[in-house]
């Protein structure tokens, strides 16, 4: 019997996969379509410990409410008058108080602290996949929007974030890219950050895993998960596997696997797009972070990439031509010689968020052996190894790498969880002490 059954081969599933091999389990990977062609393929592949603020702070809301109907906004959400997303949106403008911001950002920055050793340790490994160390720009046309991110990367300093920040003028940022069209108010340089292609490293984890004798399972969707007897059933069509152990990393449709079990977890798709140029008549020289416009710029060695938007509301990957407009109208406003060529193909993928933008990761209360890890939005590139690094032990052992309370599946209104009382208190404390 395996050890340990993964559901889902996007990057946390596949990291996850790895770090339990790494220990010494034996562990399978089954993933509905193929590894990491969801969320974890288009993105803009940055590890960024440096961005780790919660998508729910202070004034989203408002700044959502002004961007609405506007379907070129960074921000966008579509109206729908679906009962879990209207609670879910609740419990996002809930999570919005600067107090549960500022808790939410410590844990993160906790989190983030491991990303870059993570890596360092796949590539130790012998994990193949294409990583850059030339940091990340923040690029401002407006002294606001360069201030306003200054003061979260101060903030996330204060809070433990190690990497260096390096504020830029005009003069400077110009000189440093000089991809950069003029009208730049400024800059900031966060010089430790970096950035991966990521289909590389979901490709990369397949093969390493394959070769050390772990199955990735490619178009086994998973219907059910089931008790049975000390261990787990998993049912497929017309197959049931048997495991000690489970996990499901199921991104953005995690929920619909543990509802059958009673338990809620309010996860939400938050759409964004991306295109990438094979042959771009621009090439930065680091991946920079358009701040107005929210457009991330990834320079990879077959290409460059734009990636941005979120969308609320949506619920599949269709790409909206508009939304791919608003990335390249980015790169003709902050990027000299920047050409429009309506011909590059597009891509859409859902960010797996929980209303309070921190992930759930760690063991489902009551269901013993069950373990979750999903839910890391904005920063799931740059969050699995670390993730997997913390579950791992946790999965095997019992102890995780990492305190967990912040990130329990139990933070969540679910009357099914043994001892939800005790881990929503725990997690009530730990507001108090963060706050
Ligand atoms: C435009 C954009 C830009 C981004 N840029 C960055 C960035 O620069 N840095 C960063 O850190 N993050 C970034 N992200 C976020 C990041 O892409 C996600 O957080 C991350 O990919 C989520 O990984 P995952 O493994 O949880 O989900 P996924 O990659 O979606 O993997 C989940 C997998 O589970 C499979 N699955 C679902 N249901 C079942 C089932 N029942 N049975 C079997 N398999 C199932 C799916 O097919 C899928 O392959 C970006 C996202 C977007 C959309």
């Amino acid at each position: 019997m395996t050890d340990v059954i993964v559901i889902g081969g996007g990057a946390v599933g596949l990291c996850v996969a790895e770090a339990l091999v790494r220990r010494g389990a034996s562990a399978l990977v089954l993933e509905s379509g193929a590894a990491g062609a969801q969320a974890s393929a288009g993105n803009a592949g940055w590890i960024t410990p440096g961005i780790s603020n919660p998508v729910p702070a202070p004034g989203t809301v408002p700044q959502a409410l002004r961007w609405m109907l506007d379907p070129a906004s960074p921000l966008l959400v579509r109206p729908t008058l679906r009962p879990s997303f209207l609670r879910w949106s609740y419990d996002f403008w809930r999570s919005t108080s600067p107090r549960r911001y500022s808790a939410g950002m410590a844990a993160l920055v906790a989190l983030g602290a491991r990303a870059l050793g993570a890596y360092d340790a796949l590539r130790d490994e012998g994990v193949e996949f294409e990583m850059h160390a030339d940091g990340l720009l923040f690029v401002a046309h407006t002294e606001e929007e360069l201030a306003a991110e200054l003061a979260a990367l101060r903030d996330q300093q204060a809070l433990g974030y190690g990497g260096r920040v390096e504020p830029l003028d005009a003069a400077a940022t110009l000189a440093l890219e000089p991809a950069l069209a003029a009208g730049v108010a400024g800059g900031i340089l966060v010089a430790d950050e970096r950035h991966v292609r990521p289909e590389t490293v979901t490709s990369g984890l397949a093969a390493h895993l394959r070769a050390r004798g772990a199955a990735v399972r490619e178009h086994a969707h998973v219907d059910r998960v089931e008790r049975d007897g000390e261990g787990w059933a998993v049912r497929l069509a017309g197959e049931t596997l048997r495991c000690e152990r489970v996990v499901i990393a199921t991104g953005a449709a995690t929920g619909r696997l543990l509802a059958p079990l009673g338990i809620t977890l309010p996860l939400e798709g938050a759409k964004g797009y991306s295109f990438t140029d094979p042959a771009p008549p621009v090439r930065p020289l680091r991946p920079l972070y358009l701040l107005e416009a929210k457009v991330g710029v990834s320079p990879y060695d077959g290409g460059l990439r734009f990636a941005g938007t979120l969308e609320l509301g949506s619920r599949d990957v269709h790409v909206d031509d508009r939304r791919l407009r608003a990335l390249d109208d980015a790169g003709m406003r902050y990027l000299e010689g920047w050409r429009s060529n309506p011909g590059r193909a597009g891509w859409a993928g859902m960010r797996p968020l929980l209303p309070d933008g921190l992930p759930a990761i760690g063991p489902v209360p009551g269901h013993d052996g069950l373990h979750v890890a999903t839910g890391h939005a904005m920063l799931g590139i740059t969050l699995a190894p670390a993730t997997a690094e913390i579950l791992a032990p946790a999965v095997l052992s019992g102890r995780a790498g990492l305190d967990l309370t912040p990130f329990s599946v139990a933070r969540f209104d679910n009357r099914a969880l043994h001892g939800r009382r005790t881990t929503t208190t725990r997690r009530a404390q730990w507001l108090e002490s963060t706050s």
